[in-house]
């Protein structure tokens, strides 16, 4: 193996290829100036469980689960398999008058899985988008519409959205984003929203609980929905764990007193389960640790394994049947061309196959307290300010001295020199500023995540040094 990276035809075959990407490429959410100098760029030739490979062989491990998509590994052969096979009977057709069976059987087996509250009717129907913003857009449109459809409120077209929320980069889905970094420049284009204080724990004052300052949270949502009474559409939120914004927690009260106070306002309530759907939050919904049911659930990311783009927006019977009219224009005429795409769903149907052969959620409880073992010590550490767990994410603040509060200075790229560190010891971190946080595959074993909590700690001392 060692040989192998030393390998000078290999390695002058990677130089190439780098070349060649910086040529060509115009990578996401990247400066580009900083590769590959300040930013090293990772080559990937393939995948094996947990792990990148590069061209030479050297081993990665993936601690982020490629932004948050992959459930069970890389190149999972059952995923894989179930895709091969789709591909070979019907790869797409138009979902515009036409069905196919995939698109019918995922939304029978979602409907199934959706978190349910009693005394409230069940989410009812599907609609597919290809991507996270683009499901989100749908939802936030479909809740609009449905009062512009009634046309007796002409006020309702508001959205409440939380403080430090993330929903995604199009237009529709920054206006209801408040993470400044990614929407200050876009501001003049966005559609104006309403602002609710987060519940984050990690804001509780001196001595107050996480859920004394989720009630607080929730207290201020309801001041915000009495003075704009008549005028809110929809709430939109990410259950549990806002992932963008820092991997900032919140205690599930939040999300009952939301959904109570959605039901008094005639508000649409969005849960955006995009990154803490399908088990990543210890449960298969982060709704279920609340009891609560949304009016509209988005879903993506881990949906089809981490394999293929595919969002899913499950809607209540109520919300669907304020479309049914002899107008056209009342119907929800928004569509994606590749909306509901075969290979998508047979990829999602044998996803969820995985979570039922191998009781994934049960499995997943033992490694995340696993996880909890490894990263309790570093809450000693004398610049972290927090360590924070919601089932399979684990996040760990950097602060100065480890005071709540107290940033680094940007300019020192804290958490730029930790994911270097890491990146050259074998482990893909990619903080978020100076959050570093753990979302890996559930694959990932005893080996792995013992590498994961060494290297986050010396990645933590290099970088707060
Ligand atoms: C990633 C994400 C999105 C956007 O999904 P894309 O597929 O990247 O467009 C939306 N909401 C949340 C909570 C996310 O984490």
């Amino acid at each position: 193996m060692t040989e192998q990276f030393h390998d000078p035809a290999i390695l002058a075959e990677a130089d190439a290829w780098r070349s060649r990407d910086l040529a060509v490429l115009w990578h996401p959410c990247t400066q580009m100036r900083e590769h590959p100098d300040t930013l090293p760029l990772l080559q990937v030739a393939r995948g094996d469980g947990a792990w990148l490979v590069g061209p030479d062989g050297r081993r990665t491990l993936d601690a982020v689960s490629s932004w948050w998509v992959n459930l069970f590994g890389h190149a999972e052969p059952r995923i894989a398999e179930a895709i091969a096979r789709q591909a070979r009977t019907l790869e797409q057709v138009i979902l515009a008058g036409c069905s196919h069976l995939p698109a019918v059987e995922l939304a029978e087996r979602l409907l199934a899985l959706a978190p349910r509250q009693p005394g409230r009717a069940p989410l009812a129907r599907v609609f597919y988008a290809d991507n996270g913003s683009a499901g989100v857009e749908a939802a936030l449109k479909m809740a609009f519409q449905w009062y512009a459809n009634r046309g007796d409120e002409p006020r309702r077209t508001k959205f409440v959205a939380l403080e430090n929320g993330y929903h995604g980069e199009t237009l529709g889905a920054l206006a209801v984003g408040d993470i400044p970094l990614y929407r200050r420049v876009y501001a003049p284009l966005l559609a104006e929203a309403l602002f609710a204080p987060s519940p984050d724990a990690y804001l509780a004052r001196d001595g107050q609980s996480a859920a004394g300052h989720a009630e607080d949270a929730a207290d201020a949502l309801a001041r915000l929905l009495d003075e704009h009474a008549g005028e809110v559409c929809a709430l939109v939120l990410e259950p549990r764990v806002q992932c963008a914004g820092g991997m900032r927690m919140h205690d599930p009260v939040y999300l009952k007193r939301a959904r109570e106070l959605c039901d008094v306002h005639g508000v649409f309530l969005i849960a955006d389960e995009i990154a803490v759907g399908f088990g990543r939050t210890g449960t298969m919904f982060a709704c279920e640790q609340a009891g609560i049911q949304p009016d509209l659930l988005c879903l993506s990311k881990g949906l089809t394994g981490g394999f293929l783009p595919l969002s899913a927006v499950l809607a209540t019977q109520a919300l669907y049947d304020g479309f049914l009219d002899d107008s056209r224009e009342r119907a929800f005429l928004h569509s994606h061309s590749y909306t509901g795409n075969p290979l998508a769903c047979a990829a999602a149907l044998a996803t969820l196959d995985i979570f039922e052969a191998d009781d994934v959620i049960a499995r997943n409880r033992a490694t995340a307290a696993r996880m909890a073992e490894l990263a309790a010590p570093l809450r000693a550490h004398p610049h972290v300010a927090d360590v924070r767990q919601a089932g399979m994410i684990v996040a760990f603040e950097l602060a100065e001295g480890g005071r709540r509060g107290a940033p680094f200075d940007p300019a020192r790229r804290t958490g730029l020199r930790a994911y270097r560190h890491a990146l050259a010891r074998g482990v893909l971190l990619r903080p978020l500023g100076d959050v570093l946080y753990w979302m890996p595959p559930y694959c990932i074993d005893e080996a792995q995540l013992a590498l994961l909590a060494d290297v986050t700690r010396t990645a933590i001392d290099a970088a707060t040094a």
